[in-house]
Parts: C-alpha cells; structure tokens; sequence
C-alpha cells in the first residue's frame, strides 16, 4: 500500500488499463464503478480490435491505420495522438496476447485477423464474437493482482457524482455516492480519472448498455471541463430493435458477407420473401462501394430486421496530448496526455474525443480505449507528483463537497411534482434520435434545442416513486437524467451550428428531398476544419472552435 493515491473512475478496459499502469508505478489507486467492474459495457464489444499486425502478409502497416483513421474520421481527428495509437496497437494486441486473452488463431497457431467494417486488411484480432469480454476479464485477472499487493482498492456499486476542487480550480479528489447504502463520501487524491464511457441512453435506446448515460461526464463539464464534438454520434445501421433497448448485429457478419436490404418502394407490405432481387435495395453497398468486393449469399431465411441504433460516441471530454515532433506521435512521458482542461482531472476511454474525429472505424474503439488508459495512468500519476501532493483529506473542501451533494440528494428525494422521470427520458431519447442521429436539419435541430429546455423545466416538477434510503436507483436516475439533458444539448448545438456534412454528421438543406448528394451541405474545411468546444454556461452551451491538428496526413475528399 503506497501514501500516494489517484483516482480511477471506471472499470471498462479504458479504466482498469489505467489503473494497472498507475498502480505499475507503485501509486495506490481507488478504482470506482457504478457497477462490478466485470459489467462495465466494454464487455459488450463483439468484433474485435484492430492493430496492423500483418500476419498474413498483406501489406498491412501502421501508417496504412494511421491513414485509414484519420480518413475514415473526415480529417477531424488531431493527427499526432491517431499516430501514436496505430503504432502502439500491434505491441497491445500482443500484450493482451501474453495476458491469456483466447484470441483465435490460425490453424499454423498465429494470431488470427478479421476484415472488420469495409477494411481492406485482415487488421482486427479477435476473440470469437465475446473480444470485449475476454479482455476485460484477462485485464480485470492483473487488476486483481495488484489489488492482493494492496496497491488497488475497488468500489464497485459506487456512483460518482462530482469533483473536488481546491481553492486554485485543482481537482483533487471526487464525491460517490455508495448505490447500496446511499451514503456520500468524498475521497481525496493526487488526480483523478474518468473512464466512464459513452452517453448512448441519451438516445433513449441505444446499443450501448443502459449504465451509459454520460452522467459523470456531464458532471464534470458542468464543473468547467470542456466537452468537444459532441455532435459525432455514430449510428450502427444493424441494431435489432426490442422494446428494452437495441441489440447489435455485429459489422463482422457484413464483413464476411452478410447483405442488408430494404424493399425499393417505401411501405412494401409484402413478406420479405417474396420481393425479387430486382426490387430490393442493397443500399449500404451502393452507398459504401467497398461492400461489393464481400461476395456471399444472403445467409438468412428471413432477412433480419434492423434499425440504425446510436452506437457510438465520437465526442466526450476534451482532452491534452504531447505531440512528439522527431517522429509525428506523442510524448508518452509528459503529463499532458489525456489531461482535461481542469488541472488533476484525467479522462481516458469512449468518454474522451481524441481518436475518431467525426466518425469511428469499427474495432478502432477497443485500441483507443487501451492506448488511452495505458499513456494516461502515467500521465496522471506525474502530474500527481510534479503537483506537490494532495489536499489533506481533512481540508474544508472535501467537506464541503460532501455537503453540497447531500444536500442536492435530499431535496431530490423530496421531489413530489407530477412529472414521472422515465416519460422525460423517454421523450429526450425519442427526440435525440429523430433529430440528432443520421440527418440533421437545422429546423429540427433548433426545435429539439427548444424541446430539450421545457424537458429540463418539466425535470424540476418530477415526482419520486421510490423514496427509500437503501439501493435507490431512481434518485439517482433523476440524477443522471438531469445530467443527459445537459449533454443533449451541447450534442444538438453543435450539430446545429456546424453547418457542413462531415463524417457521421450529415446535415440536409431539405427534409423533404431526403438524403441525396445535392440535398446536402459539402463538407467545409474552411470554416469546419475545427473541433468543438461546448462549455458549460448557466444559459446552456457556449460553442467555440479550435483549430484541428493536419500535420501529418492532408486533408483530402473522404469517398466511400
Ligand atoms: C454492442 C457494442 C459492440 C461493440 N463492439 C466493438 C468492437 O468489436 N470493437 C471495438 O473496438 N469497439 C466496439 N464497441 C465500442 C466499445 O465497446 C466501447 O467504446 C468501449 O468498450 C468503451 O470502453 P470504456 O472503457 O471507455 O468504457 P466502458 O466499458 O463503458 O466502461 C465505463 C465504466 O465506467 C463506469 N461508470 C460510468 N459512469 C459512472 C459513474 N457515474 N460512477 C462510477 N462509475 C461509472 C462503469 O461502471 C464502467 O465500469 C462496441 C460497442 C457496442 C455498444
């Protein structure tokens, strides 16, 4: 056990990377998570992770990744950190190798690589159709090595709720709040990381689990963390729709030749089965030409239903990087990587905007989450050190943030009006995917904007059907909700203001006209070649933009 303590909030492979790093250093870290931590919804991810190992000899390389991510991410993507995560991935996917992940293997016993997503290279390594699980677990396995050396201490079912700042805007530790008992404890430490994953409930149904409501995200922006390209939200077209939530077919059954059609006319009643080819719609493949190349027959009896489910989040957190001039990546040694612009907080996994740009490759997001959590466990537990230590855990702050959220939960308790907080979120979500996922339309952008407002006057009415003080979830879904509206908005003001199409954000004169090449705004690298920057005022999102790093690779049309 070491004096020395950070902060990990989360427990997805972003997170527990994070903390294996941290603890490596010799520091103790507090590991948090609102659920155990072999739940996290990194345990989800089906398909696998990409790194350019080049196995089968293809001609694969990092540079060719490189490459691939910053055009696959329509040139927003600052170039330098995507450059350093693409020459990092082959060394990670080995590391997980030697961590006992059961990646599949050829019949020479080499590790195996899919083509994922369009790719033209076998580059994703995988785990059957369970990759997320296996490396959370075998990551979870290390954790817990450290955790029996003394050097991780876990607190599964705690919830963050906020930060501690000390006088100087520092952060130096969070308050959580036990899901258990409802008890509100603040914890101090040198720094603090957010690795608490993407915002899908925002969608209402998503393909994200339901614990991803951005809450502590939105927690932290709302105390002066910038949040950056909010409005890059991907949308998966193969989620299976249910009543609950959205389920994902995964890319990997369209890479090995899975095809997706919908009837040519609009409203064709008739049974699938019976529509000839000649009036099916192959559109993904006349849209992304690349599917051509993936010959194979339709693999069903019945073609599966889909709808195209918010899946992924582009934007999250701002954060830092050290650019490496000599070799075009990153400084992994400085304090900078992954640092939000609030001094001591860290931000590290689908919670942060830096690997993507405006659209993700699929099987690119594992990579980034461990790249992330690998350069920022250090980088934490540096600025820790060059910071002067911690705030005594018995400095006013603590207290005083302790107070403050006892106080909030309380009089959330209390709350008795007539609005029920699950038709709120139901309506936020049915809004948010109407209007902010694969067409924007600055009218109904601007009157899911309005809305998202009168949703948030209706939040102060809520009533409370659940008053108990042991396990309360819906106090703290009143929480959260009340954080996703705040992260609504800053996803639609950005959509609303960045008046281009770019990557996922596709943005039509016409609603009417539907989606075609002449109906919709160019993309517009004089004006947009910018990122997002939404901070948080009490009049909702201040807008501004910064200039995106193209250093490496210039920008050119993005063609699929
Ligand atoms: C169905 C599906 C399939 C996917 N398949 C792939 C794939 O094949 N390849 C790929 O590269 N990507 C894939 N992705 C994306 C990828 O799974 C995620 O981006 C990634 O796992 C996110 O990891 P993370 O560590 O950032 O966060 P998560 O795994 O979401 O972990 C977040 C952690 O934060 C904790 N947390 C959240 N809020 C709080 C709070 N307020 N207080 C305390 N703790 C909190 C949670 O308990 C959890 O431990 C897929 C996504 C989905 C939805």
């Amino acid at each position: 056990m070491s004096s020395e303590r950070v902060i990990v909030v989360g427990g997805g492979l972003a997170g527990l990377m994070a903390t294996i790093r941290a603890a490596e250093m010799g520091v103790t870290v507090d590991l948090f998570s609102i659920v155990p931590v072999k739940r996290s919804h990194s345990v989800c991810a089906q398909g696998g992770i990409n790194g350019a190992v080049n196995t089968k000899g293809e001609g694969d390389s990092p540079d060719i990744h490189f490459d691939d991510t910053i055009y696959g991410g329509d040139f927003l993507a600052d170039q330098p950190p995507v450059k350093a995560m693409c020459y990092a991935a082959p060394g990670i996917i080995n590391l997980l190798d030697r961590m006992g992940v059961m990646f599949n293997r050829t019949p020479e016993g080499l590790l195996d690589f899919r083509r994922f997503g369009g790719t033209k290279f076998h580059r994703t390594a995988f785990a059957g159709a369970t990759t997320g699980q296996q490396l959370l677990y075998a990551l979870d396995e290390q954790v817990r090595r450290f955790e029996v050396e003394g050097l991780v201490d876990k607190h599964e079912m705690w919830e963050f709720l906020g930060l501690v700042r000390d006088g100087d805007g520092n952060c130096r530790g969070i308050v959580a709040l036990d899901c258990v008992s409802m008890r509100i404890e603040a914890f101090p430490a040198l720094a603090v990381m957010l690795a608490t994953g993407g915002p899908g409930i925002v969608f209402g149904r998503s393909t994200n689990s339901v614990i991803n409501t951005g809450t502590a995200a939105a927690s932290a922006y709302q105390e002066g963390a910038r949040y950056a390209n909010g409005e890059f939200i991907q949308v998966h077209p193969t989620s299976i729709p249910a009543s609950d939530k959205l389920r994902l077919m995964s890319e990997s059954a369209r890479g090995e030749g899975g095809r997706i059609w919908v009837p040519r006319s609009r409203g064709d009643k008739r049974a699938p089965k019976s529509i000839p080819e000649s009036e099916r719609w192959y559109f993904l493949e006349e849209k992304y030409p690349a599917y051509e190349k993936f010959v194979g027959e339709d693999p069903h009896e019945v073609p599966m239903k889909v709808f195209p489910g918010m899946h992924y989040s582009m934007g999250g957190l701002w954060v830092d990087y050290a650019a490496n001039p000599s070799n075009g990546t990153l400084d992994e040694a400085s304090p900078r990587n992954q640092a939000t612009n609030v001094p001591g907080l860290y931000a590290a996994g689908e919670v942060d905007y830096l690997y993507h740009g405006a659209n993700r490759l699929g099987a690119n997001s594992l990579v980034a989450c461990l790249y992330a959590g690998k350069i920022g466990g250090p980088a934490m537990v540096r600025y820790g050190r060059d910071s002067g230590g911690r705030l005594p855990p018995d400095d006013g702050a603590f207290a005083a943030a302790k107070k403050r959220w006892e106080t909030e939960f309380a009089r959330l308790a209390r709350m008795s009006g007539p609005e029920n907080p699950h038709r709120l979120a139901e309506e936020m979500g049915d809004w948010m995917t109407d209007n902010v996922t694969v067409i924007r339309h600055d009218g109904k952008l601007s009157e899911t904007d309005v809305k998202l407002q009168e949703l948030t006057e209706q939040w102060e009415r809520i009533g409370l059907s659940d008053r108990s003080g042991f396990a309360n979830r819906e106090i703290s879904f009143v929480n959260q909700l009340r954080n996703m509206l705040v992260l609504a908005r800053v996803m639609t003001r950005g959509a609303l203001l960045r008046q281009e199409s770019r990557g996922a954000h596709f943005k039509v004169r016409d609603l009417e006209k539907g989606v075609t090449e002449e109906n919709a705004l160019p993309r517009d690298d004089v004006n947009f070649l910018k990122t997002t920057i939404a901070e948080h005022t009490p009049d909702g999102p201040r807008i501004a933009y910064a200039p995106v790093d193209t250093s490496l690779i210039p920008p050119r049309p993005r063609k699929y």
